[in-house]
């Protein structure tokens, strides 16, 4: 393969890349000097060996346990459990939630042949278990799309009898959009409207 070819189909691999994009992204580093070529290698290699996921909720962070986690001000008795490390951002940028995240990887789908297993459930049941009624509310706010709604009642069915509130936040928010893409007010809005399921 060219490596102009190998380059663009690279980038295709992006998410919302396509092909057009991906081609003019090819052409900038084509002419782009050295040294701005060398940084953006740099910056890929620091941030695959750099980054790695929080022992506690799997966020992404350069420490152990994510910088989240290690707010003594943030509040315990409630934790919000999202499918991607994007979705955290997202939450914190609507600065109306102050408790803690769970990042569970993904939705569950048993249809795409995901199991349960294959997210981070375990690890968010012995969490919960292990905070010794410290937990008081589980709010799921995973995707408003199909796979997250089947997520979100799966999860409630899981969790009712460990936490005493289990609540999904509500609509307002684009239905079939992704959590991170939804901008600041509508998904503060649909926090704050959450109901218990
Ligand atoms: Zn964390």
């Amino acid at each position: 393969m060219k490596s102009v070819d190998r380059l663009v189909s690279a980038f295709r691999r992006f998410p919302g890349v396509g092909p057009k994009q991906a081609e003019r992204l090819s052409i900038y580093v084509l002419r782009a000097s050295n040294s701005e070529v060398e940084e953006l290698v740099l910056a890929l290699r620091a941030v695959k060996s750099s980054i790695k996921v929080c022992r506690q909720c799997y966020n992404y962070t350069e420490q152990d346990i994510c910088a989240i986690c290690s707010d003594k001000s943030r509040d315990a008795s409630i934790l919000c459990v999202v499918e991607d490390p994007q979705d955290v951002a997202a939450v914190e940028k609507t600065r109306s939630f102050n408790g803690f995240y769970h990042v569970l990887g993904g939705p569950i789908s048993p249809m795409d042949g995901a199991s349960a297993d294959s997210v981070r459930l375990n690890e968010l049941i012995t969490r919960i278990k292990n905070s010794n009624g410290l937990v008081r509310e589980v709010i799921i706010a995973t995707d408003p799309d199909t796979e997250g709604e089947s997520t979100a009642l799966y999860l409630a069915g899981m969790l009712k009898s460990i936490v005493p509130k289990v609540t999904r936040i509500a609509y307002g928010m684009p239905l079939g959009g992704d959590l991170d893409y939804t901008d600041e007010m509508t998904l503060g809005c649909a926090l704050k409207g959450r109901t218990e399921i």
